[in-house]
């Protein structure tokens, strides 16, 4: 059996006790961990990330990513992302501490939120979620609505955060604890 980790949100993390992908691998043969660009380098589109596992398993791996081969330009942009890695960092700190400023402020509303280890936020808004989408989208903010299930807001600039959190204020079907 093979175990696969997907850290696509690694960078974002804050939780003490995390898992740490690496260690996992270090530890365990059948462990594949999995990284992108997409998200802390900003890099969504380029389609450039990379795997870590045992050689033993590598090899299989190399076969079937063949035809998911990256690019040449993304190979550039992601080196040089990692060339500037301190203005990563920078970013995502900014991102990290945006995060907790909308966490906080949803749960001085009242509403019941997880804690945020990625770069969006989840509302349990169940069969209100379609509603709670639209009005966003009625205030120019984008948020992404799952079903009946729950919407994810990804964190954006501090500016649309603040209006973020002013739509929450006045919305009256807010998620509570059941
Ligand atoms: C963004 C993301 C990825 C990786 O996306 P790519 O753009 O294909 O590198 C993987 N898993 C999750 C959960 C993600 O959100």
């Amino acid at each position: 059996m093979v175990i696969v980790i997907d850290e696509a949100y690694q960078e974002f993390v804050r939780a003490e006790h995390a898992v740490d992908g690496i260690e996992m691998y270090r530890k365990y043969p059948n462990v594949v961990v999995l990284r992108t660009f997409s998200k802390a380098h900003g890099l969504a589109g380029l389609r450039v990330g990379y795997s870590v596992s045992n050689p033993d398993l590598t090899q299989h791996l190399r076969v079937a990513a063949t035809p998911f081969a990256v690019s040449q330009i993304a190979e550039r942009a992601a080196v040089t992302s990692l060339r500037n890695f301190s203005q990563v960092v920078e970013r995502v700190q900014s991102l990290v501490d945006e995060r907790d400023r909308v966490t906080a402020g949803l749960r001085e509303l009242g509403w019941v939120v997880p804690d945020a280890q990625g770069n969006f936020v989840w509302l349990d808004l169940g069969e209100n979620s379609a509603d709670f989408a639209a009005l966003a989208g009625e205030r120019a903010l984008s948020v992404r609505a799952f079903g009946n299930e729950g919407v994810r807001v990804s964190i954006g600039e501090e500016e649309a955060n603040t209006r973020f959190l002013e739509l929450c204020a006045d919305y009256t079907k807010p998620p509570r604890r059941s």
